[in-house]
């Protein structure tokens, strides 16, 4: 598969697996050529095709494709400039995730092997207007040593080395998130022992700097 099927069948997934609603979020992947392909705004996923991708170079420029890039572009390509091993980046609006930014309330890691997917708590980042500059920045903040981390009142962005990978980690965090609301709603969430996430979250960052 090329990154472009890899990002247009990681699009299709996070509609299907409820991860996103309408046509909200956008999936991203790395070219060898220092350009991103990136979904583009406002077209139906279901209906989506190869055709409809864009190419953006660092700047955001578009180099290839008719449509308009996603909205949200800034977000991905701040994610990219900070951190080179990242190959992929998703933005989302998952239900239970986002009720968390909303609170903004960190999803804790409180589920054995959370932290292998995820590297730790899922923080919130500072909030940022939506397609500016500043929302990039606050989300890159937030994820030098986790993969995904919410937008305050907003949603969620996921990285990872590809976009199946973090369309698996997303559906990780989304999970957690419910889990974690139905816990607290039955009395409240009891914490993980520190080692072991401190065990897993080894895992996480070891896999993250040497993707398999
Ligand atoms: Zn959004």
């Amino acid at each position: 598969m090329t990154v472009h099927d890899e990002v247009l069948a990681a699009a299709k997934d996070m509609l299907r697996l409820g991860l996103t609603a309408g046509t909200s979020g956008n999936v991203s992947g790395r070219l060898d050529d220092g350009c991103f392909v990136i979904t583009p705004s406002s077209i139906d996923y279901t209906e989506m095709t190869l055709a409809d991708l864009v190419v953006i170079d660092a700047a955001g420029e578009v180099v290839e494709g008719t449509r308009s890039p996603s909205s949200e572009k800034l977000v991905h390509l701040a994610c990219y400039k900070r951190f080179p091993e990242v190959g992929s980046v998703i933005h989302a609006h998952p239900l239970y995730a986002s009720m968390f930014a909303v609170a903004r309330q960190p999803i804790p890691s409180a589920i054995d092997e959370f932290a292998v997917y995820v590297g730790g708590d899922v923080p919130v980042a500072d909030y940022a207007m939506t397609g500016t500059p500043e929302l990039g920045e606050n989300a890159a903040d937030c994820l030098g040593s986790v993969g995904s981390a919410l937008l305050a009142n907003h949603g969620s962005v996921t990285v990872s080395d590809s976009p199946a990978k973090a369309i698996h980690q997303l559906g990780v965090v989304e999970r957690a998130a419910q889990i974690i609301w139905g816990a607290r709603a039955l009395g409240g969430d009891a914490e993980l022992p520190a080692s072991t996430n401190d065990t897993l979250s080894g895992y996480y960052r070891m896999l993250r700097q040497r993707p398999s």
